[in-house]
């Protein structure tokens, strides 16, 4: 609990973001055990959150990395993830990012598009090199998420599409320096409705056959990932339930003989153990409502400006009667709002706001808008 970390929390200016390694450590414990079942391998989407200490906690418990720009690639290596660990994935690649990848010798690019397939042979033929690739198939399921976060339906911007991939293949044929070594989905973030997998696997499937039926056996199925966390029970839930998630897609999934099963997990790992912490500048006592204004804002964390998100906040200073408050940022912006009549003990200026559930997607996306300084990470 937060609150027993109270007087060291108070020793930091705010806002700053806290993070529970030990937290964090149970949660990928859990993860790997559950994993490691079905000889699964699990690679740590590092957009959700790429702080060193926490990429030192990933590898450390034997995760790969999974890359969505040169930087993170960069940043992935620095901290110890060997190349053949690394997978790269976005819609769009630089070629710098390209080259630094090949260089590296990367384990996989994921690729989505034959524009991208094309211009990856062409830098890989300079270098006299040949990229290992899997295709990210659009499977048009729906990940039933909000739709910012939601990926693998065909008017997404994201993979290949299946009637795109007869082409797809014609064009493998001439391209001397790709390698095709398998697959790649990734269907959305926040996923907490199971069956969405589920049927994520059922598409996985009929690819497979269809690759098949083409006499190409994969040797990489990736399946992305996606799985959601408790926003609002932080404390109830302290993870998701890897148990029931991994040994779905081991019910699910119809593998062939030595196929390797990939999955790329972000928020899942570190969302809990994440949390925004900030101080009450002002009470504002409005027409119908109080506004609590902290010194954090949509910059530290810009989730529920951005996907309307939920994260639980609490008062860590006061054990007063509960009061309604909309809690809200310094920010000149209406949608700088935290939560709307959130029940809070009475809060006066001073007081210490928690706002839970921040390690996955918050301080990697907070901004210098307003020329404001960056938040710090301290680690308990
Ligand atoms: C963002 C992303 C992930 C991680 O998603 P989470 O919802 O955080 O698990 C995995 N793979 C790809 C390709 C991504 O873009």
């Amino acid at each position: 609990m937060l609150k027993q970390h109270i007087q060291e929390l108070q020793q930091h200016p705010t806002p700053f973001y806290a993070y529970n390694l030990s937290l964090l450590r149970q949660t990928l414990q859990a993860a790997k055990q559950e994993a490691e079942k079905y000889n699964y391998h699990v690679h740590y989407a590092l957009k959700a959150n790429a702080n060193e200490p926490i990429l030192t906690e990933m590898r450390e418990h034997g995760f790969g990395a999974d890359c969505v720009s040169g930087n993170e690639i960069k940043a992935a290596i620095a901290n110890g993830f060997a190349p053949k660990d690394v997978v790269f994935a976005g819609v769009g690649k630089s070629d710098a990012e390209i080259n630094y990848a090949l260089d590296q010798e990367i384990f996989c690019f994921n690729c989505e598009s034959s524009h991208e397939l094309s211009v990856l042979n062409e830098l890989a033929q300079k270098k006299d090199k040949v990229a290992r690739v899997a295709l990210r198939i659009n499977p048009n399921v729906n990940a039933n998420t909000h739709k910012y976060i939601t990926t693998g339906l065909e008017e997404n911007k994201f993979g290949i599409n299946a009637w795109e991939l007869e082409s797809v293949l014609a064009l493998l044929e001439e391209l001397k320096h790709v390698e095709l070594i398998g697959i790649h989905f990734h269907i959305g973030s926040q996923i907490t409705d199971l069956t969405v997998f589920k049927n994520l696997c059922t598409r996985v499937n009929e690819f497979q056959e269809w690759f098949l039926a083409h006499n190409i056996r994969l040797q990489h199925i990736n399946v992305g990932g996606g799985l959601g966390v408790d926003y609002y029970n932080p404390d109830e839930q302290a993870h998701p339930d890897f148990e029931a998630y991994f040994a779905l897609f081991n019910q699910f999934l119809e593998l062939r003989p030595g196929q390797e099963v990939h999955f790329e997990l972000g928020r899942a790992l570190v969302a809990h153990c994440g949390t925004l912490v900030s101080k009450v500048l002002y009470i504002k006592n409005g027409q119908n409502t109080n506004f609590a204004i902290l010194d954090a804002g949509m910059t530290e964390l810009i989730r529920p400006a951005l996907y309307q998100s939920y994260h639980k906040i609490e008062n860590l200073s006061s054990d007063k009667e509960e009061v309604k408050y909309d809690v809200v940022g310094p920010i000149c912006e209406s949608s700088d709002c935290f939560g709307k009549a959130v029940s809070l003990p009475e809060t006066s200026r001073g007081d210490l706001i928690a706002i839970r559930t921040a390690g996955a997607y918050g301080e990697v996306m907070s901004s210098g808008y307003n020329l404001r300084d960056r938040a710090k990470a301290i680690y308990y």
